[in-house]
């Protein structure tokens, strides 16, 4: 049974004494309002609209409005109101397209301040920019070269910036109805692991719980998930959940200064006094989650802590994984989890105490060649406690972007079809059957492989509605050499980005995509917690061309194959709703959502009731993991990327307001630094295998050994072509040697220029 918050004030609770975290390092939310709305002082009434009556494009919380489901009063974050402008934007001047040589010299932040694509635009190559064309001329370029390309050397992707469903669901099948599942979506390089891990131990392959879930549990746990900077209102959650008597641990390299303490601008209590977030740190080496997980659940099991009765009558694959870890040393988990093995009891005993818990992890934990463990790992601790199908019980893989649980679910995905149905014979053949075209069987190219194929010349066409594998993939110099190389590549978005002003190897096109809020018949989006929600059209402004995805991809598909064209083109978002509903798993009343406000949670508030799993044996499964050696015995320091202040790749501010740290910062540990002769401010070189980044000291709490530079910034110094074996996530860290750098040294040019 959950616990109600307390009423009155809990000063136990709180972070400060000082009246809104006065000389505290914190975000400014009051000023964050003002700076939106002087942002839209030209579209005001739009944007308040859009606020008052969208669904939040930002993170995958969800919204209707400003409102949610979970708790009473206003729903609104900085993220949000940072992305307004995007949404309320005039068109840019199309003729600065025209010259791609002054537009390079910009940051993303100014390419992206100059407004929408206005219309289609080609670049051919030699051409020193783009040049308007037709709609018509556009689609029949790209239709030619698809055909004459052929399936096998074509790819297609959609990112998650504020895509919606619809989209996905109508862009999937198109690309299917052309002859290749070669189509992807962002949620492989955030959740592919989770999705991959969830579903092979539960059987099914999304959060299992609702937020309301967290408020008044025994205990939340969270692994290399910053939801102070990339979900705010979690925020206003937690703050609730630690008023009930809920405990949170962190387990993480890093002690995130916003999963300490955060002032909540809309909870009086919070804005005044802040609130203690974490009630106990568990400091761990980056890629020590399977190395610390493990021990932790060797401490579970030897000390009896063990969920007999769950596990015995509703599990399998324990007594293997018990074995397993009767072998793994004490000495060995220490030194690989960077972590004593009185932490692992510590944790060990909470969540051996706890009733209930829920377990929230995010892209610490995913982004590693070994992302698949680390799920695995997460999932085993909590089915030994039997923390899932039950109130206040849950694994909850937290999403970053509002598009990215209902992309892979609507089948934007080159390894699944729609519902998550495995690509193969059976199901290609069920779907050919209902869709009315041949469904190719085997899977296509994920994102990694497409780059891989552009790299080999293997290539010939790319559409990319949004995205930027410029700044987002690893290793940016070979991304470009083999975007270069691909002879048509498309680029639908809502603004410009430096991916669209990489040389063309024949032609570029690109093309102006409309925002969620413009599309006629309103659209839906899928929260992390299962909740599909209407997002209405806004009355307002719009951009005269600029067309939904779902339009261009399935024209460009009636055009390609026109014996499908009846079957692949829709009326409407309304008509794409009806089809979601019907044909896939879980979005049965979708075709019902028609106003602001409806919603629906498919499975209901918690997956996995009663308990009840859906595998092939009814039965929960541990699995064995492999303890990864990822610790380095030459010196050198192992890095990750972390986000500051920014929305996927785009940078918003040169310093993040939570942890002080500059774009060009090194979070790195007093003891090392000092190892190095570095003190706080200095400027160092890192050298990884592929690359160099320069920057300066930032001291932090991190675990020795290890180090964080931000993202995309740190993709200098990530290798490319490091996947995971089963969901293939590309490996965000590196090794590297740290060089101090004299003060007269150069510095690098602005990192936050991006
Ligand atoms: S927490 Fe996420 S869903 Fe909620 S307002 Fe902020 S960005 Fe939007």
């Amino acid at each position: 049974m959950l616990r109600q918050p307390r009423r009155g004030p809990t000063p136990s609770n709180w972070a400060s004494w000082k009246p809104f975290g006065i000389g505290e390092e914190h975000p400014n939310n009051f000023a964050e309002v003002g700076r939106a709305i002087w942002e839209n002082r030209d579209r005001a009434g739009y944007a308040w609209r859009i606020l008052n009556q969208g669904v939040c494009d930002g993170c995958a919380l969800g919204t209707t409005g400003m409102h949610d489901w979970t708790i009473d009063g206003i729903h609104l974050c900085n993220v949000r109101l940072r992305l307004l402008r995007l949404n309320t934007m005039p068109a840019m001047d199309g003729a600065l397209l025209g010259d791609v040589a002054a537009l390079r010299r910009l940051s993303g932040a100014e390419l992206r301040d100059l407004g929408r694509l206005p219309y289609p635009m080609l670049r051919r190559a030699g051409e020193p920019g783009f040049t308007r064309i037709g709609w018509d001329e556009a689609l029949a370029l790209a239709a030619d070269r698809i055909r004459a390309a052929g399936p096998s050397r074509i790819g297609f992707y959609v990112t998650s910036r504020g895509i919606p469903n619809e989209s996905y669901y109508a862009a999937q099948k198109a690309v299917r109805a052309i002859g290749t599942n070669s189509i992807d979506s962002s949620a492989r390089l955030c959740h592919s692991p989770s999705t991959f891990g969830l579903k092979e131990a539960l059987g099914v392959a999304a959060t299992t719980c609702s937020y309301s879930d967290l408020i008044g549990t025994d205990l939340i746990v969270f692994l290399g998930s910053n939801v102070a900077n990339n979900q705010p209102v979690m925020m206003k959650y937690l703050h609730l959940a630690k008023k009930a008597g809920t405990k949170v641990a962190v387990v993480n390299p890093y002690r995130e200064p916003g999963m300490e303490r955060y002032w909540i601008p809309s909870t009086v209590e919070s804005a005044l006094f802040g609130t203690r977030i974490d009630d106990r740190f568990f400091q761990i080496n980056i890629g020590g989650d399977v190395a610390f997980l493990s021990g932790v659940l060797k401490h579970v099991l030897e000390q009896g802590w063990l969920d007999e009765e769950f596990a015995s009558t509703h599990t399998t694959g324990l007594d293997e994984l018990r074995a397993e870890l009767d072998t793994a040393d004490w000495e060995s988990l220490e030194r690989l989890a960077g972590a004593s093995r009185e932490e692992m009891l510590a944790l060990a005993r909470t969540v051996g105490e706890a009733k209930g818990a829920v377990f929230v992890w995010s892209m610490g934990v995913t982004q590693h060649e070994n992302g698949e463990d680390n799920v695995r790992a997460i999932v085993n601790l909590a089915l030994s406690r039997g923390f899932v199908g039950r109130e206040g019980c849950g694994l909850m893989p937290i999403r970053g972007h509002s598009g990215v649980q209902g992309g892979a679910e609507m089948g934007c995905y080159a390894t699944s079809f729609p519902g998550g149905l495995a690509v193969d014979e059976e199901n290609a053949a069920k779907l050919s059957r209902q869709w009315g075209f041949e469904v190719p069987s085997e899977p296509g190219m994920t994102t990694p492989e497409m780059l891989a194929a552009a790299g080999h010349g293997e290539l010939d066409v790319l559409f990319a509605a949004g995205g930027n594998f410029t700044e987002v993939l690893p290793d940016s110099a070979s991304t470009e050499g083999a975007l270069e190389r691909i002879p048509l590549r498309v680029h639908m978005d809502i603004v410009a980005s430096s991916q669209m002003l990489v040389d063309p190897a024949e032609e570029v096109i690109l093309l102006p995509a409309m925002t969620r809020y413009e599309i006629p018949g309103g659209v839906t989006e899928t929260s992390t917690e299962r909740r599909v929600i209407f997002s209405p059209e806004i009355p307002g402004p719009r951009i005269d061309e600029a067309r939904p995805e779902w339009e261009v991809m399935t024209e460009l598909a009636a055009r390609v194959r026109p014996e499908a064209a009846e079957q692949v083109r829709f009326a409407g978002t309304a008509e794409i709703r009806d089809e979601i509903g019907r044909l896939v798993a879980n979005y049965e009343g979708i075709e019902n959502l028609r106003e602001a406000g409806d919603s629906f949670q498919y499975g209901g508030p918690m997956l996995c009731a009663g308990p009840s799993f859906p595998t092939p044996d009814g039965k929960a499964h541990f699995n064995r993991v492999s303890i990864p050696d990822s610790r380095p015995e030459d010196g050198r320091l192992v890095v990750s990327t972390r986000r500051g202040k920014q929305f996927n790749s785009m940078v918003q501010e040169s310093h993040d307001s939570l942890t002080a740290a500059a774009r060009e910062a090194v979070l790195i540990n007093e003891h090392d630094a000092r190892r190095l002769g570095l003190g706080q401010g200095d400027e160092l070189l890192l050298r990884s295998d592929v690359g160099e980044l320069r920057g300066h000291v930032h001291l932090a709490p991190i675990a020795p050994g290890n180090i964080q530079v931000h993202w995309p910034e740190g993709n200098a110094l990530i290798a490319g072509g490091h996947l995971s074996p089963e969901a293939d996530m590309p490996d965000y860290n590196a090794r590297v040697t740290v060089e101090p750098l004299p003060a007269s040294a150069q510095p690098s040019p602005d990192p936050s220029a991006n």
